[in-house]
């Protein structure tokens, strides 16, 4: 399973994607984690990031697509990931479209985590009085003014991938405002669907097969119709995990929007209309 979990700073990215590392077995790869790492020893690409980082801007583009790059071929990455604070611009997401395309890989579906921006402040505020109760070190950017500029930079370069990938029929919304735990429950909910649809698709490719050699073959009309080798189709997947998504949980808010062009438009409108009370 191959996940990107987009939503801005503040947003539960990070403690969805942990809770997903537990249940699926596979890697989180975080991008601030990674460069957070390579400022503290000192690396090449870390005396490149420090300042950036520490003032809430972006890293370059080629600097985060060659550390995720690097970090998707280890072993342990073989078996799926989810992407935490990647892509984080459209040229990345373009970069990551070739990455994964050259290697055969499929991206399951990106899941937005819609929040909204006035309660991020506090959220990272709570987080911060935790992380010094806890006596961890909190970060620098956790700071009210840098957590500003961060949300900029989400604004005007990260959203955008939220009409790239509904254009491309991968993405999910889910209500961030929910509980941690009705969160994890929806993501959960979405990826399942995707995993039936997967399974039923690749069960009508497996029956569509010719039993042994000699067989008679489909005439090339029907075999037009039979889906190609490999995969189930991604369009196929989504458009279950949207039908998924529909449906409403007893107890719990609906989520906010569901993949698709149309849908995304509406979502978009909301949203603006959202910021413009706030
Ligand atoms: P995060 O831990 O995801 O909030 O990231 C912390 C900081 O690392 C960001 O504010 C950026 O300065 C940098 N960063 C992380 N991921 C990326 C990315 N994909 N592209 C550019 N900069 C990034």
């Amino acid at each position: 399973m191959r996940i990107i979990l987009l939503g801005p700073p503040g947003s539960g990215k990070g403690t969805q994607a942990q809770r997903l590392v537990q249940r699926y077995g596979i890697v989180q790869l975080s991008t601030g984690e990674m460069l957070r790492a390579a400022v503290a020893a000192g690396t090449p690409v870390g005396l490149r990031a420090k300042d950036i980082m520490a003032s809430g801007g972006l890293v370059p583009d080629e600097v985060v697509v060659g550390v995720i790059a690097d970090r998707i071929e280890q072993g342990d990455a073989k078996k799926g990931f989810i992407l935490d604070g990647f892509p984080r611009t459209v040229p990345q997401a373009a970069a990551l479209d070739d990455l994964l395309k050259h290697k055969h890989l499929k991206l399951d579906a990106v899941i937005e985590l819609r929040v909204n921006e006035s309660a991020l402040l506090q959220r990272v505020e709570t987080r911060v009085a935790e992380m010094q109760a806890r006596g961890e070190k909190v970060r620098v950017d956790d700071t009210p003014e840098v957590l500003t500029k961060r949300l900029a930079a989400y604004r005007s370069l990260t959203e955008p991938l939220i009409h790239y990938y509904s254009e491309r029929r991968k993405l999910l919304t889910v209500d961030g405002m929910m509980s941690i735990e009705q969160v994890t429950r929806e993501i959960a909910r979405i990826l399942a669907a995707i995993d039936a649809a997967d399974a039923k698709a690749a069960e009508k490719r497996a029956s569509a097969k010719p039993a042994a050699r000699g067989a008679v073959r489909k005439p090339a009309a029907k075999r037009a119709k039979s889906s190609p080798a490999g995969r189930a189709s991604p369009k196929k997947a989504a458009k279950a995990a949207r039908k998924a998504a529909k449906r409403p949980v007893k107890g719990k808010k609906k989520p906010v929007k569901k993949a698709g062009r149309k849908l995304a438009k509406k979502g978009a409108k909301k949203v603006t209309k959202r910021r413009a009370k706030a």
